[in-house]
């Protein structure tokens, strides 16, 4: 396990930029020895002399004894701290000159460097005040944009993840030393010893990890957001409701059919959802040769999409065209979308046979009902929502490593079912553990825990 030097850091903490109030946070154990040279409490006692918890109205002072700021200092005693060291945060007037300027100062002092990125939230980790996934999940909550992102990201950082893989754990240290109590009495009867019970825990086991496992898609969607593909034949108002959704002018909007030619990009916030958008060529047969590049393109975004809107005009009957898209619509991830409800409706003639997961009429023209078609939306990204308290596989990192744990203990539940030494389920349950201790970082190499807090930004 990596171990840090024993310098302090220090750094500005909030947004480079103008605002109403700066942080700068100095960890290590000269923060306060430091703090005591450039501090000057207006009442009371030094910063070296303030109990944690604590907070004092003063002046910041440079080398040369001139005040640069009036500030706020607040004292965090080791181990009661973020980092788990002694730490001082001096909060001044916002602005990224003057934070520059106290930061340049407190670099003066001996033994004080700058904090590299996400170098505080690396303390805490190699402190023991977080796990590996705790520590991912305050990167996600700095980055969440969105409510359910936000209550994810809260509850993995208060440890939902490292507590369901610590059962995890527990079951299969429990599992380990019921082999071992059999390797060494074989011929006892021991109760809740044998190979039934180990395997029936195995199973258990793997269908608690699977399920963990399927919490990554939601994550997803949650980081990322849903890769939406708004398709339909031309002029059944795609780019009207791309622009509708969008609330500007992206696409071109035209009455001649197949105008828009090529895949838009947006990303637009839908309710609590974030909608990567294409607005695609229309899904038609087409002798033109510009727009059957298009058209291809959006029959393989229709697979690679996570969510399609298909789009038909209802105010005219459907067409061997709407007929043809429909063909190629993936049920599982259609929001069937009739458009153009403001007009005189003829016999639409909607008799398909096909199970969208909803189906929605609006009029993008007039942005009515979008509403519905939001909420539409918002119950198709939550339909796989896991309960966070159950904790989430957040990154391609911790999903690695969980599908290392899941192939390991379905090797050792074969290795069981075959009849093999009980060397050979051991050797399993000890990798699937391995796995596991990685994924909270308990065990992890360098490279690993380097690469985790390389996200982050400087100041966290
Ligand atoms: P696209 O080819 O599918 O992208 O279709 P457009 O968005 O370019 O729309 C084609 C035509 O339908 C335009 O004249 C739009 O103004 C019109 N249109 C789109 N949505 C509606 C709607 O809800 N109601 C009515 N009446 N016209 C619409």
């Amino acid at each position: 396990m990596q171990q840090y030097s024993t310098d302090t850091i220090a750094a500005v903490a909030t947004p480079l930029g103008s605002g109403g109030v700066a942080v700068i946070r100095i960890s290590g154990q000269n923060a306060f020895s430091c703090a005591d040279l450039f501090f000057q409490p207006v009442r009371g006692s030094l910063p070296s002399q303030m109990q944690g918890y604590t907070c004092s109205y003063g002046y910041f002072i440079n080398q040369n004894h001139e005040i640069l700021d009036d500030v706020v200092l607040t004292a965090f005693r080791n181990p009661h701290s973020y980092t788990g060291e002694d730490v001082v945060e001096i909060s001044c007037h916002g602005g990224r000159f003057l934070s520059q300027k106290i930061l340049r100062t407190i670099l003066t002092c001996p033994d004080v460097r700058l904090a590299e990125a996400g170098e505080f939230t690396k303390r805490a980790f190699l402190n023991g005040k977080l796990s590996l996934t705790q520590a991912e999940a305050v990167a996600d909550l700095i980055s969440a944009s969105g409510e359910n992102a936000v209550r994810y990201a809260r509850t993995l950082r208060d440890g939902a993840t490292f507590r369901k893989i610590s059962e995890f754990s527990n079951l299969i240290l429990e599992m380990l030393s019921d082999l071992a109590v059999w390797a060494d009495y074989p011929d006892e009867d021991i109760p809740g010893v044998d190979a039934d019970t180990l395997e029936a825990k195995m199973q258990h086991l793997l269908s608690d990890m699977n399920q963990l496992m399927s919490s990554y898609d939601y994550g997803r969607i949650l980081r990322e957001g849903l890769h939406t593909v708004i398709a339909g034949k031309p002029n059944v108002g795609k780019s009207t409701l791309f622009n509708a959704l969008s609330g500007c002018e992206r696409s071109i909007v035209t009455d001649i059919a197949g105008t828009t030619r090529d895949v838009v990009e947006e990303q637009i916030r839908l309710g609590d959802v974030i909608l990567r958008l294409s607005d695609t060529a229309g899904v038609h047969d087409t002798a033109d040769k510009v727009e059957q590049i298009g058209v291809e393109r959006s029959l393989s975004s229709l697979e690679q999409a996570d969510l399609v809107l298909a789009v038909f005009d209802m105010s005219v009957p459907l067409s061997d065209e709407d007929k043809l898209l429909i063909e190629k619509l993936p049920e599982d991830k259609t929001i069937i979308v009739y458009n153009k409800s403001d007009k005189s409706l003829p016999d639409f003639g909607a008799d398909f046979h096909f199970s969208p997961v909803e189906t929605v009429e609006i009029s993008a023209k007039n942005q009515d009902n979008l509403s519905e078609l939001q909420n539409a939306v918002e119950r198709f990204a939550n339909r796989h929502a896991t309960p966070a308290e159950d904790g989430m596989i957040a990154n391609e990192r911790q999903r690695v490593c969980l599908e290392n744990a899941l192939s390991a203990v379905q090797e050792a539940l074969d290795a069981l079912s075959m009849g093999l030494a009980f060397d050979a389920v051991t050797v399993s349950l000890d990798a699937a553990a391995d796995a596991l201790l990685q994924l909270t970082g308990e065990r992890v190499t360098d490279k690993v825990v380097d690469t985790v807090f390389s996200r982050f930004c400087v100041g966290k």
